[in-house]
């Protein structure tokens, strides 16, 4: 599978990077993982707007999820060819009343479930094209989950925001690529069940036996060589900082 970093900017997009998302190819099925502040832009570099076969939304906060709104516009009011079909979103509890709420106007009360298939996620495995995911509540403010997927024998696992917690460590057991959050810096903020630092990315990493560490979710006020530095000080295996429009291969 085909790994590419839509944005990956912390909690605020960056003058280089949108927020949270990540775009997940194989066989030609396209799984966007969250769609942050200014993702829907970036992704139209990658694939067109109606090319998304499915999307996940780790959690509501709005630097994973904003983006659903601006979405919904280029689905609902499509101008060539009519509204599109309904595309399977996977988030958590509450996700259409939170997009709802937050497009503020939309011309019924169910009208975002006319082009989005909404699924409520809860801790569990289960197909979404040609994937297999995993999905386990993570340690943040509000129901948050990481995911693993899983294709033609590889994975990869994305850890939504989170502190530290076993159910990262066991998501990520043995996988192949871990894009592991590293928002806060070891040393300077320490506020548990929020983020990671670029130190405790790293230990995840390690007591995972992940085989590849990615950090991200790193927010433009943080110096993210000091995360790597402090990731690499804890995690023998390659490590480096996610990008925008870089891809990977699993
Ligand atoms: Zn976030
Ligand atoms: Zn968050």
């Amino acid at each position: 599978m085909k790994l590419t970093v839509v944005g990956c900017s912390g909690s605020f997009p960056s003058a280089e990077s949108a927020c949270s998302s990540y775009l997940v190819e194989a066989d030609g099925f396209r799984l966007l993982l969250d769609m942050g502040n200014g993702a829907l832009g970036e992704l139209q570099r990658h694939c067109g707007l109606y090319d998304l076969d499915a999307i996940f939304l780790s959690h509501l906060h709005a630097d994973h999820c904003i983006d659903m709104c601006a979405y919904f516009v280029a689905r609902y009011y499509r101008h060539d060819g009519g509204r599109c079909a309904p595309i399977p979103v996977y988030g958590p509890e509450g996700t259409e009343h939170r997009l709802t709420t937050a497009y503020a106007d939309t011309p019924t009360a169910s009208s975002m479930s006319e082009v989005f298939d909404f699924h409520t996620v809860k801790p569990s495995t289960f197909d979404v094209g040609p994937f297999t995911v995993h999905t386990e509540r993570v340690a943040h403010p509000v129901e948050a989950y990481g995911i693993r997927v899983e294709h033609g024998g590889k994975s990869l696992t994305y850890s939504g925001d989170t502190g530290i917690t076993p159910a990262l460590d066991e998501l990520a057991r043995d996988t192949d690529l871990f894009l592991c959050e590293a928002a806060f810096t070891h040393g300077k903020e320490d506020i548990p069940d929020l983020h990671l630092n670029g130190r405790e990315a790293g230990e995840t990493a390690t007591r995972a036996g992940a085989r590849r560490l990615v950090l991200t979710h790193i927010p433009p006020w943080t110096d993210p060589q000091v995360n790597l530095a402090d990731a690499r000080a804890v995690f023998d295996g390659p490590v480096e900082l996610a990008a925008p429009r870089v891809s990977y291969e699993i």
